[in-house]
């Protein structure tokens, strides 16, 4: 209710009066670039920005400020971003992509009213799987070291009970990459499900 009655701000730098101003769109746009994780998924990864500044900023005003009104502008910029890497060959042809949103706890992504990343996957327009969410018992591994988190993740990554097929350029898209062991957990699961996956996007780097 407090929300239709404040002035709408920017997501990025709290400016008045828009969803994401024209810096802030701006610096979004800027061309993704390759990041090399300490846990290596052994496949392309990808990142839209720096954990910091505007994109920190946006996709915080995204998770947790139910800032749902930016989903769209960052999913335009996520599919700009894919079409681009396709477009270079660093990604398949966008037609056959699938993307598949990082697992997240499912009861936590329903309190909030469901996963930011997957809704940002689907502003894109291109085909969206969920293909795996973390157990319930999980811990959350903010703080933890790069060794700590993945073997914090070991075990945690589930298949979707209800999950459809698919052959080919499956595209796992995270908020955020900092160790790579989220990635890398993710994709060694699918693998022994006969899936492969061919790259991973993040919209932030850390
Ligand atoms: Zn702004």
């Amino acid at each position: 209710m407090l929300e239709l009655l404040l002035p709408k701000r920017c997501a990025g730098c709290g400016a008045v009066g828009v969803t994401l101003c024209e810096p802030c769109r701006t610096a979004w746009r800027r061309i993704p670039f390759r990041v090399e994780p300490r846990v290596d998924p052994r496949v392309p990864v990808f990142a839209l920005g720096p954990w910091g500044g505007v994109h920190r900023s946006t996709v915080l005003a995204i998770k947790e400020r139910g800032r749902r009104d930016a989903i769209p502008e960052v999913g335009a910029v996520l599919r700009s971003a894919i079409v681009f890497l396709s477009a270079r060959g660093e990604l398949p042809e966008c037609s056959g992509i699938v993307l598949s949103p990082a697992p997240t706890r499912k009861r936590a992504a329903r309190l909030r009213g469901g996963d930011p990343v997957t809704a940002i996957c689907r502003a894109t327009g291109l085909t969206v799987v969920q293909l795996v969410h973390l157990d319930a018992s999980v811990e959350d591994s903010a703080g933890l070291d790069a060794p700590a988190r993945r073997a914090n993740l070991v075990g945690a990554v589930r298949d979707e009970r209800r999950r459809p097929r698919v052959d080919e350029g499956v595209v796992l898209v995270d908020d955020v990459v900092t160790t790579g062991a989220t990635a890398t957990a993710t994709i060694e699961r699918l693998s022994v499900a006969g899936i492969q996956v061919t790259g991973v996007v993040a919209l932030t780097a850390a």
